[in-house]
């Protein structure tokens, strides 16, 4: 899914969209969840431009075509991108193709472009994941292996213990621990308006530096 699949409105304003610097905001994406194959590091790749290129809690955005211009590029579609809205997240975890993919809570730094939906923006934390349901409908429990693999990662969904049984499975508290940053993992997408879902704690970080 490309940029333009989430932000089917148009960029605020008559004008072409500017990057801006400004405080924190907070937004909503989708993301699948990666441990590395060694086990050590756990981080998280997109659903949509700049799907192949994982990130950590906190991150530098890259441009997704290689190009050497600052992210996010006004005439490019690089940068994180995200929504403003939590229930037009979820809304996107109930289509076919992102069913099993986490929920991250976000909060974008640096310059950004704001749409009428959401954001591209230049530097990213991901303060809560929160983990969809098992395929069999429970509320998850523990991480699996999803089956969709990449050189180097593991791709995890949530599962619950019944569907988990027989599997290696990875406790959502060490998935946590090992993406760093205060992270915080929750069962379920949470609902609509955000309620019973708590925001996390920044700190020390797995960073994935940019050139
Ligand atoms: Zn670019
Ligand atoms: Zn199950």
């Amino acid at each position: 899914m490309r940029l333009g699949g989430e932000f089917t409105g148009t960029p605020e304003g008559r004008c072409p969209p500017e990057p801006s610097a400004g405080g924190p905001l907070c937004g909503y994406k989708l993301a699948h969840l990666l441990l590395s194959r060694d086990g050590t590091r756990a981080g998280f790749t997109g659903v949509s431009v700049g799907g192949a290129l994982p990130y950590g809690v906190l991150a530098d955005a890259r441009c997704a075509y290689g190009r050497r211009h600052p992210r996010p590029a006004p005439r490019c579609d690089c940068g994180f991108h995200a929504l403003h809205s939590r229930a037009d997240a979820l809304a996107l975890t109930r289509a076919g193709a992102h069913r099993c993919t986490a929920l991250l809570e976000v909060t974008a730094l640096g310059g950004r472009i704001r749409y009428a939906r959401g954001m591209r923006y230049a530097r990213q934390r991901v303060r809560s994941v929160h983990v969809g349901p098992c395929d069999c409908g429970l509320p998850p429990g523990v991480f699996v292996d999803a089956g969709r693999g990449r050189a180097g990662c593991r791709a995890l969904t949530g599962a619950c213990a019944r569907c988990a049984t027989g599997r290696d499975t990875v406790g959502f508290g060490t998935f946590a621990q090992l993406a760093g940053g205060g992270l915080r993992v929750i069962a379920g997408h949470g609902r609509a308006d955000g309620s019973g879902a708590p925001s996390g704690t920044a700190g020390a970080c797995w960073h994935v530096r940019v050139r």
